[in-house]
């Protein structure tokens, strides 16, 4: 009983063993496996400036409540007052 457990375990030990060399020879042949499979380079960058965030919006903060508003909102989200253009 215990030497068939021992004899399974090392066929499939060796099963498996076989199966990585087969696995290696196989992506050698088809590719790499580690490098990802990239379909593009992703497009030149418009902005030079955060390239890797995504349009982070540009905020400005109201004079009048202080909360954080969009650049070109019109006026304050907060407390309506309109918002001053940035020099
Ligand atoms: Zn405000």
């Amino acid at each position: 009983m215990l030497l068939k457990i021992i004899v399974f375990c090392v066929v499939v030990y060796a099963a498996w063993k076989t199966f990585h060399r087969w696995k290696r020879l196989w992506d050698k042949f088809v590719g790499k496996p580690d490098e990802p499979a990239r379909p593009t380079p992703p497009p030149p960058q418009s902005e030079p400036l955060q390239p890797r965030k995504p349009a982070i919006q540009e905020t400005v903060q109201c004079t009048g409540c202080g909360a954080y508003n969009p650049a070109n909102a019109e006026k304050c989200g907060q407390c309506g007052r309109p918002q001053r253009p940035q020099s």
